[in-house]
């Protein structure tokens, strides 16, 4: 199964929008094991349409188009794809009396073009707008490829897609067999030393594939097996998992598309009836947001404090180990929390070359007031570095 994409929108040409619809309903075509071989923009001009639904034609099995399924006389997907596969454009009852309640409750009059919104090819399938009027279209025919039309507006396409476009793709091309997604998260190793080292497993994985994401500061893999049961789906992704943890299983954290590393830990802390208190320079407080978001019921954070200079030696900022480990030890005692977390400030020296590298100590304090600590080095100061000691902060307390 080939799917080419192609957005339609001038505006996305003039780079005045940047196109999220593409890769949206590219990642979801993964999911379901369809091949994208090609993404395409063209404007709204029917000839230049035309001839890039010619090309697509062509080469591919499915063909999905988003925007121009609107009123205004630049949007003219419909169309042109109906001339195209030579189909008649008729109305779909439902969506146009969406329309004309629309325009009745807000006491506006409705005009004829209007009328396109609710408009689908004869032997096609109307597919319902929940956030808006434009109806999206499925059509097979026998000879040549199926044809799918989507709204631009991401408020549209993109729930018209999760809600209605995958089910259906999905029952349309594997119709006998199941797919079943396990999404593994990884943290402290970046997306492209994961796929390198899991090359050998990404390349000749058909069933089930391998889809990284790289998110910040950590990379989720996305395992999708296809299979004629339920038991059979979960061997496959259970042998595929085994592969990869043995390659990659000191950085694997947890499981789950919702998940994070604050939510492992502090689900690991509550389970073992331990509290936890921060104490944080660099991060000014992420840290304990992070740890009471994950759980916002929680029992595990008993508290957390900000330091900004060190109260002994003002003019200085904190930086060696001895000092976060005392700063975790106060917390500590303060708080009378079973553990204890601090995060100092950074030390920032300039490289031969006039980069500023920075370290940051991270300080954990157990039950017995054993201290694990970790130096984190970063080469520039970036807006995500902070996020990152935060995921480093977590780590160590994992
Ligand atoms: P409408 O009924 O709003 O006119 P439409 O289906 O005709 O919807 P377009 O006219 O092509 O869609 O685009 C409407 C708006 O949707 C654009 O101005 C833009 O903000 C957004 N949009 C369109 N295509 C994309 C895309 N590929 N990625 C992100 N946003 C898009
Ligand atoms: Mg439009």
């Amino acid at each position: 199964m080939k799917a080419e994409l192609i957005a339609v929108g001038t505006e996305i040409l003039l780079g005045e929008i940047t196109d999220t619809n593409t890769p949206f309903i590219a990642r979801e075509l993964a999911n379901l094991g369809i091949e994208t071989y090609f993404q395409s923009t063209v404007g709204d001009n029917p000839e230049r349409l035309q001839a890039t639904i010619e090309i697509a034609a062509k080469r591919s099995d499915l063909v999905i188009l988003s925007g121009g399924l609107g009123p205004t006389k630049d949007d003219l997907t419909k169309q042109t794809v109906a001339k195209y596969v030579h189909e008649e454009l008729v109305i779909d009852p439902k969506a146009m009396a969406k329309i004309e309640r629309y325009y009745a409750e807000t006491n506006r009059t409705m005009t004829a073009n209007n009328r396109i919104q609710a408009m689908y090819f004869k032997d096609s399938r109307a597919l319902t707008n929940r956030t808006g009027f434009a109806v999206g279209i499925f059509y097979q025919q026998a000879q040549g490829p199926d044809f799918l039309l989507l709204p631009g507006p991401p408020s549209e396409f993109e729930p018209m897609v999760s809600e209605q476009v995958v089910p259906l793709l999905q029952r349309t091309y594997f119709n006998d067999q199941l797919l079943r997604s396990r999404v593994l998260r990884f943290f402290g190793i970046g997306e492209s030393q994961l796929t390198t080292d899991l090359s050998a497993l990404i390349v000749n994985q058909t069933n089930p594939t391998v889809a990284p994401y790289a998110k910040t500061n950590e990379v989720t893999l996305r395992l999708t097996a296809k299979a004629a049961n339920e038991m059979e789906a979960q061997r496959l992704l259970d042998g595929l998992e085994a592969q990869i943890q043995k390659i990659a299983g000191a950085y694997f954290y947890g499981y789950g598309e919702d998940n994070s590393l604050a939510k492992v830990v502090t689900r690991k802390l509550q389970e073992r009836k331990l509290t936890i208190s921060t104490i944080e320079g660099y991060t000014a407080g992420l840290l304990a947001a992070d740890l009471s978001n994950a759980r916002p019921d929680d029992t595990i954070l008993s508290g957390g404090q900000v330091v900004t200079k060190l109260t002994s030696t003002p003019q200085k900022n904190l930086t060696s180990k001895e000092e976060t480990i005392a700063l975790a030890k106060q917390i500590q005692t303060k708080t009378r929390s079973d553990w204890a977390i601090a995060i100092a400030l950074p030390t920032v020296e300039n490289t031969t070359t006039g980069e500023k590298i920075g370290h940051v100590w991270l300080a954990l304090s157990d039950r017995q007031q054993q201290v694990t600590t970790q130096l984190v080095t970063f080469s520039t100061i970036r807006s995500f570095t902070k996020q990152r000691l935060v995921m480093d902060a977590l780590s160590l307390i994992n």
